[in-house]
């Protein structure tokens, strides 16, 4: 059985079923991110296994316990939530003693596991400042070590880098994952933000409409979706359409372009089906290897700094296109004639 083991979790308000039959192990040492759009069921499931909210049925096992119908108090998860939740009248220290002192540990025992806490969030110097002489990232930082200090089996962490600005966002995140692989504490991370998501996280959970639609690795989730909707919400993708022209050896048409995806196909000849694409397998112009070439015309672009993200109007649908800046050669100007070429084995066919 996995550390954290969930089973056929679900939950209801009222006649909403929030959560359907969520099923999840994640392991010892683990980091999972539940990854999906506002409401979809990802903090309800988070708050279940804090045991902040009762499940409706199901079962929770941690380390083999099962602590379904016990308090929060008592499972040895920690918890991080969105907005800082510090209490504003104690001091740093006191903040991240907070929960040894309710357990009852010595006063010197709790100095100790102070001290090491505030070393490992990198914030030795400010034991005795109050919350509010914090930055948002510094207040993050305490919040994350009063959830660590009382060495719980799980941390739980519920958007906590929602409310930061984007580079405080970036470096912070860094420091979750480096602080959970140093502790190799099993973690499980709710984020709205696939980036986010892809960046720091061992595997993901996307979840849709309460289910959890795809279970991988960040590289699984982004380059093999399981359903149309994981595709488009992790990421950026063309989705375009084709017509099929032999089913069994995946031959289909583009336009007037042939296209071999070289594997079989469920559909019939004569059906259309949609063909997934992400922006970086496109290339402007002829590409080592490419075996499908496109005329089309530049309808946008969009110079993003490193990247440029560049729109060609290919025989009626658009194609987005990623290409690496290049300071000694600027982008291509907005309705110029181009060539694209993509590799008919990168194409997906997604279910609908
Ligand atoms: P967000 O990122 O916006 O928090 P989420 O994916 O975490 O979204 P949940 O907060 O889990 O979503 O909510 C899932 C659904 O359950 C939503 O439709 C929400 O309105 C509903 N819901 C959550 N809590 C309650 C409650 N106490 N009573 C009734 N409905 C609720």
């Amino acid at each position: 059985m996995a550390f954290l083991d969930i089973q056929h979790l679900e939950k209801t308000f009222g006649s909403l079923r929030v959560v359907k039959d969520f099923n999840l192990g994640i392991e010892k040492g683990e980091f999972v991110s539940f990854l999906g759009p506002s409401g979809c069921g990802k903090t309800t499931v988070l708050r279940m296994v804090a045991g902040f909210e009762t499940q409706t049925s199901g079962t929770i096992r941690i380390d083999g316990r099962d602590v379904t119908d016990l308090p929060a108090n008592r499972r040895k998860i920690g918890m991080v939530f969105q907005a800082y939740a510090l209490f504003p009248n104690l001091t740093v220290a006191d903040n991240i003693g907070f929960g040894l002192k309710v357990a009852g540990e010595g006063k010197a025992q709790i100095a100790r596991r102070v001290s090491e806490m505030l070393e490992l969030i990198g914030l030795p110097q400010l034991g005795e400042r109050y919350p509010f002489q914090l930055s948002g990232g510094q207040q993050q930082r305490v919040a994350l070590a009063r959830a660590l200090a009382p060495r719980p089996q799980v941390l739980l962490l519920d958007e906590p880098l929602s409310a930061l600005d984007a580079k405080i966002r970036i470096s912070l995140r860094e420091e979750i994952r480096r602080i959970q692989q140093e502790l190799g504490i099993t973690t499980i991370f709710v984020t709205h933000d696939q980036e986010e998501a892809l960046s720091i996280s061992d595997r993901i959970v996307v979840m849709h409409q309460g289910i959890a639609d795809q279970v991988g690795t960040p590289f699984e989730i982004y380059n093999r979706p399981a359903t149309r909707f994981v595709a488009e919400f992790v990421g950026t993708l063309n989705l375009v359409d084709a017509d099929v022209v032999e089913a069994e050896s995946g031959r289909v048409r583009f336009g007037e372009v042939p296209v071999a995806l070289n594997r079989p196909l469920s559909a019939r000849a004569g059906e259309r089906i949609s063909l997934a694409l992400r922006p970086e397998i496109v290339a402007l112009g002829r590409a080592e290897g490419h075996d499908v070439v496109l005329s089309g015309r530049i309808a946008e672009v969009h110079f993003l700094g490193s990247v440029i993200r560049i729109r060609v109007a290919v025989g009626g649908q658009i194609l987005s296109l990623d290409t690496f800046n290049q300071p000694d050669r600027p982008p291509p100007v907005v309705g110029a004639p181009v060539e694209v070429s993509v590799s008919g084995r990168d194409l997906l066919v997604l279910a609908a």
